[in-house]
């Protein structure tokens, strides 16, 4: 998962570029059979291709995994090298991309245990977004 990366603009295949279009217009986490519904009306309808694609893209940087959803997100900067942490609301399901610095990503590996030889890490954040959020006023 760490070659690939680094291409500002990938040439995308048909099924890449109509699967990330979906993942952008959705604006929320999608399942890959929540993808396949949706483009199947672009002529794409067999599940190994929805996996294909968005595992290139995924090497791309241009879609991540929510692991805690095992839901797809379109990168929120375009393409990414692959440090970000996410924050999801748990009610609406908002996701923000929040990009980590080589430092903070070190630091994080680092609390791996002697046993765990660390190679990646992933940051969920769940809390409310501001619109889910009580607000004092009302
Ligand atoms: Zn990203
Ligand atoms: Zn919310």
């Amino acid at each position: 998962m760490n070659a690939a990366y680094h291409h500002s603009h990938p040439k995308l295949s048909h099924n890449q570029s109509e699967i990330l279009a979906c993942l952008r217009k959705a604006k929320e986490p999608m399942s890959a059979y929540a993808i396949l519904d949706r483009v199947r009306t672009v002529g794409i309808s067999h599940p190994p291709t929805v996996y294909r694609a968005l595992n290139e893209l995924m090497q791309k940087g241009m879609v991540h995994r929510l692991q805690s959803k095992s839901a797809f997100v379109a990168c929120g900067h375009g393409a990414c090298d692959g440090k970000f942490a996410f924050a999801i609301c748990r009610q609406c399901d908002k996701v923000v991309e929040i990009p980590l610095s080589d430092e903070d990503q070190a630091t994080l590996l680092q609390l791996a245990p002697e046993e765990i030889a660390p190679e990646q890490v992933t940051l969920e954040i769940a809390g409310l977004c501001e619109d889910c959020r009580p607000s004092a006023a009302s």
